[in-house]
């Protein structure tokens, strides 16, 4: 153990679609005495706020490199969404990055080639050692091993093993320095069924005594007191208020969907009840100019040309509309904001500008009439709009009680990443649309993608070895758990990473 150390292992385990407020429930109720075992002496923070937007594959790999999207050629882990049309870098101009489904394991270690090159895995920012993943969908520097299905129990069952028997899966007998492990099935169950079914909540209690096996056998094999062992989630959760068809919509526009293998079409696009808008530019390997997207061309021969941001507007709920300045660069831009208010019946405008990647990046909110967001109600976040830019420490101190965390700082790191789409509309939970390039593939109204709070904010946990020292956080951000733990094992994180150790600045 180095100096500065204080455990020789750490344990990460990504419970996948779990709102803080229904674990930390379920925990005052005396339904989770394992992971209450290891809340009590440790680190616990019912107030950790996600990456926006609240979706898997951004807020799984933002947390595991403890950065966010943006311009991932220079920095930023690159994942903007769950699908995205990958046409401004090439070689794959065009292609679609297909969802994670029903696959071998060679398509589970897609999402690590999909990886900025110059961000950091938990493992890469590790010294020596051994790293596994079970089920972990960002596994690059470690061994990572999955078994069908990938239920609750079997994946946690994995983290035991590797302890018992470490020469299983490693050339030496040494037990890993670092582990983490992924549970997504709640993600599943909370789709089909609900945050509020009783097999969701089931599946926490699956996960509740899977990890109670990975103590016991901490304890029974002599790792216990110099492990750490962190327990966070992607993103929350709601239940959008209606359902609708939007097929007959784009029909009847004239717009066609995409097709990258024929590389034609108009528009990609999916919708939960946030919506990612992709449209053809010059080629589809160009981002279209807001000029373009005022005068565009559907391709159904007869339609009229359209004005896509007139046109998105008809959806029904949609409540904001992003899209970025035409001439932004990575390291300085403009994200322009509409947002539909009721009460005075019209659009107001506001703009979100940035400068700087990663730790260094400040933003400025500012708007035409009123602050959207109501961040002018609430007495500490009001404070922070004096049209100054602001660090993402200073937003996430200043917006932290309230819907919209963070949510000036997290526009720009995604419309940054050339892998962002045009365009982005939400209605807030309003409206739920299952769609998903060209087809309503789902009717359910439980998801995950909006600034609300119910879908941003998640459990923060780090408990086990005695040297952690007991804390409970106001709040914090997902991007900080990395950091964290490489603190506790008394390594410094790499330089493009957010996030910061709770261990230095609560
Ligand atoms: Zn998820």
């Amino acid at each position: 153990m180095s100096r500065s150390a204080k455990v020789n292992q750490v344990i990460l385990v990504l419970i996948d679609d779990v709102r803080a407020e229904h674990l930390f429930n379920l925990m005052n109720k005396g339904k989770l005495p394992n992971i209450s075992r290891i809340t009590e002496n440790g680190i616990m923070c019912s107030n950790c706020i996600t990456s926006y937007p609240s979706i898997t594959f951004p807020c799984y790999s933002n947390i595991i490199t403890g950065t966010y999207s943006d311009y991932f050629l220079v920095q930023g882990s690159g994942i903007p969404q769950y699908h995205y049309v990958k046409r401004s870098d090439p070689p794959s101009i065009g292609k679609r990055f297909p969802k994670i489904v029903n696959c071998g394991e060679g398509s589970l270690l897609k999402l690590n080639k999909e990886l900025g090159p110059n961000c950091k895995t938990i493992f890469e920012q590790a010294k020596d050692g051994n790293f596994f993943s079970a089920l972990n969908i960002v596994s690059r520097g470690s061994l990572m091993v999955s078994a069908k299905p990938y239920t609750t129990e079997r994946i946690l069952k994995l983290v035991e093993d590797v302890f018992k028997e470490p020469k299983k899966f490693f050339e030496n007998n040494e037990v890993p320095l670092i582990t983490v492990a992924y549970t997504p099935y709640t993600d599943h169950l909370m789709h089909h069924k609900g945050f509020d079914h009783l097999d969701y909540t089931n599946e926490i209690l699956k996960f509740e005594k899977g990890l109670g096996g990975i103590i016991n056998t901490l304890k029974n094999t002599g790792y216990y007191d110099s492990t750490a062992i962190g327990i966070i989630s992607d993103h929350g959760n709601y239940k959008a208020e209606k359902i609708f068809d939007l097929e007959p919509f784009f029909q009847q526009k004239g717009l066609i969907t995409y097709t990258p293998r024929k590389g034609i079409g108009d528009f990609d696009c999916n919708f939960g009840s946030v919506g990612f808008f992709n449209f053809r530019g010059e080629t589809w390997h160009h981002h279209p100019t807001i000029q373009q997207m005022q005068k565009f061309k559907p391709s159904v021969i007869g339609k009229q040309n359209l004005n896509l941001f007139d046109t998105l507007w008809e959806i029904p709920g949609v409540k904001y509309m992003y899209y970025r300045d035409n001439d932004n660069k990575p390291e300085k831009g403009v994200i322009q904001i509409e947002y539909k208010d009721k009460n005075i019946g019209r659009k107001i405008r506001g703009m979100i500008e940035y400068e700087g990647f990663g730790q260094e990046q400040k933003t400025r909110y500012t708007y035409d009439v009123n602050d959207f967001y109501g961040y002018s109600k609430d007495e500490e976040s009001a404070k922070i709009l004096d049209n100054r830019f602001h660090t993402i420490e200073e937003w996430l101190e200043a917006t932290n009680r309230i819907d919209f965390p963070m949510i000036i700082d997290q526009i720009p790191r995604y419309f940054k990443n050339p892998r962002s789409c045009d365009i982005i509309v939400s209605t807030l939970g309003k409206f739920g649309f299952g769609y998903e390039h060209g087809k309503t593939v789902g009717n359910y109204p439980y998801l995950h993608d909006i600034a609300l709070r119910e879908s941003m904010i998640v459990p923060f946990i780090i408990g086990g070895s005695a040297e952690i020292p007991p804390m409970e956080l106001k709040y914090c951000k997902t991007t900080d758990m990395v950091p964290t733990l490489l603190d506790l094992l008394g390594f410094k994180p790499h330089s493009s990473v957010v996030g910061k150790s709770i261990l230095k600045y609560f």
